[in-house]
């Protein structure tokens, strides 16, 4: 579905991915692991057309959309849950959810605000509240419904679960798994390496803006020299 090939990456004269390579397989929870500063948000955002690579390639169901304006990414089908949330602060929870809905590869069975209220009933709760006003945990799952609103075909999320409390954690991957059981294609970066072995099938080790080490859950799991290594765990 995803296909990141040799992909590198400059702020500046200074370089942050150094031939990136991962892929998301149709219906498969794949992860970008690493340590701070190792280049998961750049990929990340590279995918997304936010940051221009200078070399390398991404393709999205076999079409080239490297370098594309991040609108036009949107629209193929790439829903992004951006690191820090990045709720409209001055709508409601409703307004956030609706903006950008949109269904526009035609899914017969669409997400819409009454199955977003399902998977987050807090979200329903404070329909009516501003997003500047939500909790941390609240405002992650504002942006996860915001992202599904766009009915995509794969969901990028970027530091699903940073800052949020241990409960709330839990609660996002709940919904995580219970997305990944629809169907959806899923790409995450997190720092909880136990909670991710656990979601996803295929995991991708970053270290200094290349990929240093590809493997299951199961391998993952087993390899505890590469976690301390590379991961810090
Ligand atoms: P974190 O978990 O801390 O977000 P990360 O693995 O996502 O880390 P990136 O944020 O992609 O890493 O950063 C990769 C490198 O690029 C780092 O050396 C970082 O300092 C640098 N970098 C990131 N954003 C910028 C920017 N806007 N301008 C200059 N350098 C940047």
């Amino acid at each position: 579905m995803l296909a990141v090939r040799d992909l590198e990456a400059f702020y500046g004269v200074s370089q942050a991915l150094f031939g990136m390579n991962l892929s998301v397989e149709a219906g498969e929870v794949a992860t970008l692991l690493g340590r701070n500063g190792m280049g998961k948000t750049t990929t990340i955002n590279t995918i997304m057309g936010i940051v221009k690579p200078r070399a390398g390639e991404v393709q999205f169901e076999r079409s080239a959309i490297t370098g594309l304006p991040s609108f036009r990414i949107a629209k193929l089908g790439l829903g992004l849950v951006p690191e820090g949330r990045q709720i409209f602060p001055n709508l409601s929870v409703r307004e956030n959810l609706v903006a950008t809905a949109a269904n526009r590869l035609g899914d017969t069975t669409p997400w819409t605000l009454e199955r977003i209220y399902q998977m987050f009933p807090g979200l329903k709760a404070r329909e009516t509240s501003m997003g500047n006003l939500l909790s941390g945990g609240e405002q992650q799952m504002l942006a996860i419904g915001r992202a599904l609103m766009t009915n995509p075909r794969l969901l990028i999320l970027d530091e699903a679960t940073e800052g949020l409390a241990p409960l709330v954690r839990e609660e996002i991957w709940a919904c995580l798994k219970r997305i990944k059981d629809d169907g959806l294609s899923i790409l995450v970066v997190d720092k909880n390496v136990a909670d991710l072995i656990k979601l996803a099938d295929r995991h991708h080790v970053v270290e200094k803006g290349r990929v240093v080490w590809t493997g299951t859950s199961a391998e993952l799991a087993a390899d505890t020299d590469m976690q301390h290594r590379y991961l810090g765990v």
